[in-house]
């Protein structure tokens, strides 16, 4: 779990206070921060970052998902030019966040953060890392991986040594987010809340949060007309409930099938998971009718027709990449799930993206 928590309007302006009791002699801070700050429209944020002397902002480029191959390059050459950094400080969304864990990662651990996507692998703890969301729903504040698409496979580093250091939940940094991104980020919320609580894994502990998370998704997304304030606070301490839900059982269905979609297509992850969720009516029957009033009243358009020229060889491998996500299919149907779950009730699934 995070160590540290902060949460509050205003909160980031505490981060010099935060940071300095972790400043090595010499080595730099390192501010990695969403490339959407990157210009005017971000010094807002960018004005406000405490970075002084050898430290270094990056702004980290999210147009794809986070790769092993850009992990790789950032921590070499912070470590070509630093030897080593006094923390990782990840400033953006999901994306931005699962970077900055993952560089922080590779400061002290050996070869290709690709030898790391798995289940506990990981060998020595990374440096100091700090995250800081500017989208609310993923969840990656709390959680113990940092999704990463490798060459072979789109995976998390999952770890004890993965989860942050520190966070600071500031609920101002998502108020401008675009609508249809916000959206999609707090759907993948929203899913995560719904595949916990439905799953096999389930226990008292994800299901007091999962059942938290949700109400405060259907305040914000059922019950507000607008989007004000208070929906930024309560997605991101829904974003942080549904982390902690899962961090104690699993995601499930949407999540096994949308990561196909990605590895093959690219799909990002929330739009992604908001294109499977529209057809899972057979495995959460209750929630997909919810999830369709949702798309309506927040007048949201969800992609089609993403599968309709795909050859043979590429529906084959969007279902190796999801079958082979085990622990998800495992939680959502249970220990037997192999001969309910068959590559061509997958390969129906697909087809109707
Ligand atoms: P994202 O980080 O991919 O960002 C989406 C877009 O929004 C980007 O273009 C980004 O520049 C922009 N953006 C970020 N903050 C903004 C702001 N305040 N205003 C306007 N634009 C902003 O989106 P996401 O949905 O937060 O994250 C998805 C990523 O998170 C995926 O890579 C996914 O694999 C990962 N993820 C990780 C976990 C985990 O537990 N580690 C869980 C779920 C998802
Ligand atoms: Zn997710």
């Amino acid at each position: 779990m995070v160590d540290f928590v902060v949460y509050g309007r205003g909160s980031f302006d505490q981060l010099d206070e935060i940071i300095t009791p972790h400043r090595k002699p010499s080595l730099p801070m390192v501010f990695l921060v969403d490339h959407f700050f990157a210009n005017e429209n971000g010094k807002w944020l960018t004005d406000r970052i405490p970075a002084k002397n050898n430290d270094r902002i990056i702004f980290a480029n999210v147009t794809l998902e986070p790769k092993t191959s850009y992990v790789d390059k950032l921590a070499a050459d912070l470590k070509a030019e630093f030897g080593s950094v006094s923390g990782i400080v990840g400033i953006g969304g999901g994306s931005t966040m699962d970077l900055a864990k993952a560089v922080s990662l590779m400061m002290n651990n050996e070869g290709s953060s690709a030898d790391y996507q798995g289940w506990d692998l990981v060998k020595k703890p990374g440096v100091y890392k700090v995250g800081i969301p500017t989208l609310s729903g993923t969840g990656a504040e709390v959680s113990r991986t940092c999704v990463l698409t490798g060459p072979t496979k789109k995976l998390g580093m999952n770890s004890d040594f993965t989860p942050f250091d520190q966070i600071v939940l500031d609920p101002t940094l998502t108020s401008n987010a675009p609508h249809n991104q916000r959206f999609y980020t707090g759907m993948d919320c929203y899913i995560h809340c719904i595949e916990s609580l439905e799953g096999t894994y389930l226990n008292e502990f994800s299901k007091s949060y999962g059942e938290k998370a949700l109400e405060l998704c259907r305040k914000v997304f059922v019950q507000k007309n607008e989007w004000d304030d208070e929906c930024d606070d309560q997605l991101m301490m829904a974003s942080y409930a549904g982390g902690m839900s899962i961090a104690y059982s699993q995601v499930g269905v949407a999540h096994a099938v949308s990561y196909g979609l990605s590895y093959l297509l690219g799909t990002k992850h929330g739009i992604g998971n908001c294109i499977v969720m529209n057809h899972l009516e057979d495995y959460y029957p209750a929630a997909v009718k919810e999830f369709k009033q949702m798309v309506e009243k927040n007048q949201i358009e969800i992609p089609v027709g993403l599968c309709a020229n795909l050859s043979e060889e590429q529906f084959d491998t969007m279902i190796n990449v999801s079958i082979g996500m085990k622990p998800l299919w495992e939680n959502a149907l249970g220990k037997d799930w192999e001969k309910i779950i068959t590559r061509s009730k997958l390969r129906a699934l697909f087809e109707k993206f």
